[in-house]
């Protein structure tokens, strides 16, 4: 990375610190709490759904050209962008947070308030990071903090589920900034010491059985798709999932039928394996290939003689790689400094974010938590509680300062 890192990170965080824009945008992030609350009721009233995440693209690229950015577009593939240039292009820093949440497009996202909290589904996830991301250009702006290099702000889609990390594969793939981007900053959700700076690596699974389909009573001992994806779920359910490294699997989703007395033609169901290691990952994927097959073929043999085969079909829906930016590289040195400095404990951490991508490409990248608390992610229940929301936010403006770098003037401590 062309990092303008140049001292060690905690000289670089504490001189960011003693410049009086900085100084002001920190005091923004205190003075303008309820402004910036509003700001994510806003975004987050949005509906955004997995591929339907375009009303959310367009209403965070009126707020970029509200704030001055330049360069503001949707991009092929539905990305929102917008650039704060500084005095030279390089480094070119991408602040990120995702524009989609997992919930289905029916679903009501009005944004209820109870007590301290904010009630609605994505409100954290990542309402969270979306509400960062606008106050920090808001604050870099009204401000006039005189960063170096420049920064890309970017709403992504397709981070949850079958997205599969279409915005950043977009980004870092065809992309017009693609080859320009020299780190990479995602703000994902709530909280102040965790600092992921691995990649999670995951392997998504669509299952289909389908069979001929008949009578319940009248072709009893046709092979029933339902069946032999019950028998899959249960082969895959014994598993036994090693503790270390972190290995897990779920079944998602299932559906399949047609009446309760009907043998149904077709049952499937959508399955998550994780590993904190590809070898895991690997010996997990190779085992669930064998027990889809095995349960089909266990089904299949009870038929009638004569009676036709189920089918089965295993289709690759969602590949994240695995990977890691180092500990001791300039940019995680530094959200472990600039969080220290905040007073907090940071917590190095694994998990599947849209950082995965840019980590893969060995592009330094790392995901933050933007500050405050929540709870029932990724349910209809989803809180967030906004209170300290501003020391989540003072992490990441320390972090990006660090990374893109001041001009300090002739008059400030240098
Ligand atoms: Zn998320």
């Amino acid at each position: 990375m062309s990092s303008v890192l140049k001292a060690s990170p905690a000289v670089t965080v504490r001189q960011i610190m003693s410049s009086p824009h900085v100084t002001r945008a920190l005091r923004f992030f205190e003075t303008n709490a309820d402004a910036i609350t509003e700001e994510h009721v806003g975004i987050c009233s949005v509906p955004a759904s997995p591929f339907g995440e375009q009303a959310r693209a367009e209403y965070l690229s009126r707020k970029f050209l509200e704030l001055g950015l330049t360069e503001v577009e949707i991009d092929e593939e539905g990305n929102c962008l917008g650039l704060i240039k500084g005095s030279s292009q390089a480094p070119l820093l991408v602040v990120s947070a995702h524009l989609d949440t997992v919930f289905s497009k029916e679903t009501d996202f009005t944004v209820v308030r109870r007590d301290n909290k904010l009630f609605a589904p994505g409100i954290a996830d990542d309402g969270s990071g979306l509400a960062a991301l606008i106050t920090l250009a808001q604050a870099i702006q009204t401000e006039q903090i005189p960063i170096e290099g420049s920064i890309l702000f970017v709403g992504t889609v397709g981070e949850e589920g079958e997205g599969n990390l279409r915005g950043v594969r977009h980004l870092f793939g065809k992309g017009r900034w693609a080859s320009q981007i020299d780190a990479f900053l995602s703000f994902d959700g709530p909280g102040l010491d965790r600092i992921t700076n691995r990649a999670l690596g995951s392997r998504r699974y669509r299952v289909d059985v389908t069979g001929p389909g008949g009578h319940s009573w009248g072709d009893f001992g046709l092979p029933n798709p339902v069946h032999a994806i019950g028998r899959a779920v249960s082969r895959l359910a014994a598993y036994p999932a090693p503790k270390e490294p972190r290995t897990t699997f779920n079944v998602g989703r299932i559906e399949g039928g047609t009446s309760i007395n009907s043998i149904p033609s077709r049952a499937s169901i959508e399955v998550d394996l994780r590993s904190a290691a590809e070898r895991e990952l690997q010996r997990l994927d190779a085992f669930f290939r064998r027990a889809m097959r095995e349960a089909v073929d266990e089904e299949n043999a009870t038929r009638r003689a004569g009676d036709p085969l189920l089918n089965l079909k295993v289709d690759l829906i969602g590949e994240r790689p695995t990977g890691e930016t180092r500990a001791d590289s300039p940019l995680v040195e530094l959200a472990l400094e600039a969080t220290r400095m905040l007073r907090f404990v940071p917590r190095l951490d694994q998990s599947s974010t849209d950082s995965n991508l840019p980590i893969s490409l060995g592009i330094p990248a790392i995901t933050l938590g933007a500050g405050g608390t929540s709870g029932c992610s990724h349910s209809l229940d989803e809180w967030y509680d906004p209170r300290n929301r501003d020391m989540g936010l003072k992490r990441g403006l320390l972090v990006v300062l660090g990374i893109v770098g001041l001009v300090l003037a002739a008059d400030e401590p240098g």
